[in-house]
């Protein structure tokens, strides 16, 4: 098996396991459960995303855990930004929008 060169840490799949008991497995969002359905029969799965775009920065501070709509959202904004402003932009997320 060809190991897959990535910017995550080592222990993030633990470290996001651990994220997602913490909530209970809840998007941290919009509410939805882990393996819960949409309103359209999708099934929600969660992850985590960073706050700040950076997968080297795992302060908790830093994590969400989301649904894949939400998270899909929230990258939304930075992908937004960037076609924008260009790859110069430099990422600031409009935190106050989570709170
Ligand atoms: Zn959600």
């Amino acid at each position: 098996m060809v190991k897959q060169k990535s910017d995550y840490p080592e222990n993030w799949k633990k470290l996001a396991e651990e994220l997602k008991e913490e909530v209970n497995w809840t998007c941290q969002e919009c509410g939805i459960k882990h393996n819960e359905t949409f309103k359209d029969g999708k099934k929600a799965v969660l992850g985590v995303a960073h706050l700040d775009q950076n997968r080297q920065h795992n302060k908790r501070k830093n994590l969400k855990v989301l649904c894949q709509r939400c998270h899909f959202r929230f990258d939304q904004q930075f992908n937004v930004m960037r076609r924008k402003y260009g790859k110069k932009f430099n990422l600031k997320p409009q935190l106050s929008i989570w709170d």
